[in-house]
């Protein structure tokens, strides 16, 4: 393990903290990145292999995330030692107790990560008071069932098409994976008169020229079939929607899923980025010599957080999607004009407007020369 000082610099981390409960068997960090801005908010991740470096390295993404966002809060993380995959009542008296060992922590906001969910969330809500990504039946706002996500991508597109001149309406989209991210920015982006020509899932790929039926799709996803399995689209092997020509390319699926030897097969123009980290880092830079836009993750997929954030202020539903709509339509303008005017990538625009923010954030802090 590399030593934690060394993690350290201007912004943070401000606290790590191991805790532990022998009794319910409870391990984990909590990495507190940075409050500058107001207290952190971050996901809890349960895995067997968890470490204090990646809570810190999670908490600083989160640091940027939600200063891109726009939000009143800062970044953090915790990891719990388990597996994910473990029932409920396992989980319980681990995800209890992690809730007490923080109760104290009030700079540190839980959220649901890999290995936790609502009910995870509804549990530390019960022990401490405080967590968000709660269960509609105790205050929180879906953020799956009304594809939050989703909507921060149609946000993104919104913005990003008069940076390449390009058109929503008849627009030509190809979208990988057709899960909870996919899925409503297929029927959003349709919505506005773009043409779903191509979406893959876990079981292939389905391409149709024409534009495919998105209702078509959602009933096959929901009978718990492959998209590829659409009447009238042609079906193909998962990585053939690199291949698709088309005017937007989604990522919504796994990391790193394009590389410097796949980048060139995309035939696109303007990428959003739903997952989290879809491209290498040089299949992006190759990208944007070739003159391709990128909105990256952080910027495009925020709607999670910015749903959460809300949530956590007491809002409804519907304040969710309008804050959605509007902070990230407005931190997509200000990120590519100032990677239009600098010549840089649009990550590295978005990259240094975070760190602008939480920087004068910091500023006003007491400790701060
Ligand atoms: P999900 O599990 O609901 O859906 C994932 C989809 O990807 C499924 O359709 C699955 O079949 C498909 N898939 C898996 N492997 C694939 C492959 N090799 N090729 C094509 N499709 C494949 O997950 P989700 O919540 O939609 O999240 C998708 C991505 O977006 C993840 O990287 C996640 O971290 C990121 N993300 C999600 C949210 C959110 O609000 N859910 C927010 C920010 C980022």
């Amino acid at each position: 393990m590399s030593n934690p000082w060394d993690w350290t610099d201007e912004l943070g981390p401000e606290k790590i903290v191991y805790v532990h409960d022998a009794a319910a068997e409870m391990r984990g960090v909590v990495a507190i990145d940075n409050t500058a801005a107001g207290p952190s908010i971050g996901g809890v991740r349960m895995a067997p292999d968890v470490s204090a470096e990646e809570a810190f390295r999670l908490a600083r993404a989160m640091t940027f995330k939600n200063a891109a966002a726009g939000l009143r809060h800062g970044g953090g993380k915790a990891v719990l030692f388990g597996d994910p995959h473990w029932s409920d009542d396992r989980k319980e008296p681990i995800v209890r107790a992690f809730a007490q060992a923080i109760r104290n922590l009030s700079e540190y906001i839980p959220g649901p990560d890999m290995g936790t969910n609502e009910r995870c969330m509804a549990w530390i809500k019960d022990e401490i008071g405080r967590s968000v990504g709660l269960p509609r039946e105790i205050g929180g706002i879906p953020l799956d069932e009304i594809g939050a996500t989703g909507l921060g991508l149609v946000a993104s597109a919104d913005v990003a098409v008069r940076y390449c001149d390009l058109e929503l309406a008849g627009a030509r989209v190809a979208i990988q994976g057709y899960g909870n991210v996919g899925r409503h920015a297929a029927r959003l982006l349709a919505a506005r008169g773009a043409v779903i020509v191509a979406v893959s899932d876990s079981g292939g790929v389905t391409i149709d020229p024409q534009g495919l039926t998105i209702s078509a799709l959602d009933e096959l996803k929901a009978a718990g079939r492959s998209v590829s399995e659409h009447r009238l689209g042609q079906p193909g092997a998962g990585e053939e929607i690199l291949d698709v020509e088309c005017e937007i390319w989604i990522p919504a699926a796994r990391p790193d899923v394009v590389t410097r030897e796949n980048v060139g097969r995309l035939d696109t123009r303007l990428v959003l980025q739903g997952a989290n980290i879809p491209f290498t880092l040089e299949a992006e830079q190759i990208l944007h010599e070739r003159g391709v836009l990128i909105v990256p993750d952080f910027i495009a997929n925020a709607g999670g957080v910015i749903c959460a954030a809300v949530e956590y202020q007491g809002g409804g539903e519907q304040q969710a999607i309008e804050t959605i709509e509007s902070k990230i339509g407005a931190n997509v303008e200000a990120v590519l004009a100032r990677a239009q005017s600098s010549g840089r990538p649009p990550r590295e625009a978005a990259l240094s407007l975070a760190e602008e923010r939480v920087r004068s954030a910091s500023a006003l802090r007491r400790w701060h020369r």
